[in-house]
């Protein structure tokens, strides 16, 4: 690491962020609390970060011109997703100060890079095959057994590009189904979770580490529905987790935050599923129940400043708000108890099963939590969107 890749950014200064969904606003949000400025690139007008930035550059995010002049007007630059184009990290690392780097995202937008780099550094993740061909996935299942997951090595998120697969029957579909995508393919065993987990991390330039507390996971059709802190585990698989995310930071050279998603199984085995190099979705609980939220965290580490304290100061559940749920939760708004926070993303459409916001409710025991949300009477019916 060279001088240049520790240096301090101080509050006055402009933070680029490629991306302007709502975790680069809700970066820019804490950011701009802390007296920095923002500009963020995003082919829509108005996206959610460029509500709270000062600027926006509106352009595809590989468009390299368009980069160029991200990087003329940031002091420093970070990323609100993984996918990043290699030809513009190419350009905003030549032209601009990345701290976090481009090989973490190249290990993260590959779930096969991923996979490797987290097993071999002694963490443990599902067991898993290459597949280039229907003869590999023959072989893969062969030796990995059945049910296994196959998913594209690239592109994937929300399980969107996976198929699970329980009989030899249905191999030559998936594989022609997953192959249209036109990338590598992956099988995994399937792991009988009981519980999936996460854990947040940062690390900044100087080397400092900080580990938020372990959430519990429950995903709706493949979406995140429920973050529960803390997790309803014991303290030594917490422990355990939390140190495996310290691990990943330090043996992969993390600067910036990183996400760990987890499974636990019945006999409290962890498993790594994914790492997200970003803010994540899971750790929007910290943003009203620790002293320091994860996208404070953020900024404080790729600004070079020391981490702030992780520490939680109520047990909370955050629960999404999808596009079918964003009318009921206005309509109930007056329904809502006095220790529920709620943030809204600024999407301008609505739309079935898209992320438009959260709602963390505070409590003084997670079941408490629970049972204000299941009083609201609106996640557990079907509501159809209005727009
Ligand atoms: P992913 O896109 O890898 O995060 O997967 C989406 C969801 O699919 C996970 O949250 C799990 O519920 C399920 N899943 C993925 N991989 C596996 C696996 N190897 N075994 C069991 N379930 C899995």
């Amino acid at each position: 690491m060279t001088n240049t890749d520790s240096k301090l950014i101080k509050p006055g200064s402009t933070i680029g962020i490629l991306g302007g969904g709502q975790l680069g606003r809700m970066i820019a949000l804490a950011g701009r609390a802390m007296g920095y400025r923002f500009v963020t690139m995003d082919p829509t007008e108005d996206a959610p970060c460029a509500q709270t930035a000062d600027r926006q550059i509106v352009a595809s995010y590989d468009d390299v011109k368009a980069a160029m002049q991200l990087a003329s007007h940031s002091d420093v630059i970070s990323y609100e997703f993984e996918n990043v184009d290699a030809q513009v990290a190419e350009v905003l690392e030549s032209q601009a100060y990345v701290p976090q780097g481009s090989r973490l995202l190249r290990i993260t937008q590959n779930r096969i890079r991923e996979k490797t780099a987290i097993r071999e550094i002694g963490i443990p993740v599902a067991p898993f095959c290459v597949v280039n061909s229907l003869e590999d996935l023959q072989a893969a299942v062969r030796e990995l057994g059945l049910p296994a997951v196959m998913k594209t090595a690239t592109g994937g998120y929300d399980g969107k590009g996976q198929w699970v697969l329980r009989s030899e029957a249905e191999l030559t579909e998936a594989y022609e189904t997953l192959a249209k995508a036109g990338t590598e393919l992956i099988v995994e065993q399937f792991i009988p979770f009981q519980l999936e987990l996460s854990v947040i991390a940062a690390r900044n330039p100087a080397g400092e580490l900080a580990v938020f507390p372990t959430a519990e996971n429950i995903h709706k059709e493949n979406i995140l529905h429920l973050s529960i802190v803390p997790a309803r585990v014991s303290d030594e698989v917490k422990k355990r987790a939390e140190e495996i995310a310290r691990t990943i930071v330090e043996k992969l050279d993390v600067v910036g935050l990183i996400a760990v998603e987890l499974f636990l199984t019945a006999d409290d085995q962890l498993y790594v599923n994914e790492l997200a190099p970003r803010p994540h979705n899971s750790g929007h609980y910290t943003m009203d129940a620790c002293v320091t939220s994860q996208f404070e965290q953020h900024v404080r580490a790729v600004c070079n400043l020391p981490l702030g304290s992780t520490e939680l100061l109520s047990p909370v559940v955050m629960v999404n708000i999808l596009g079918e749920h964003l009318q009921p939760v206005i309509d109930r708004i007056d329904k809502l108890p006095p220790t529920a926070k709620l943030h809204l993303y600024g999407k301008a459409e609505s739309k079935v099963k898209r992320k438009m916001g959260h709602i963390n409710v505070l409590a003084p025991t997670v079941e408490e939590a629970l049972a204000h949300i299941e009083e609201l009477e609106i996640w557990t019916h079907k509501t159809e969107v209005s727009s």
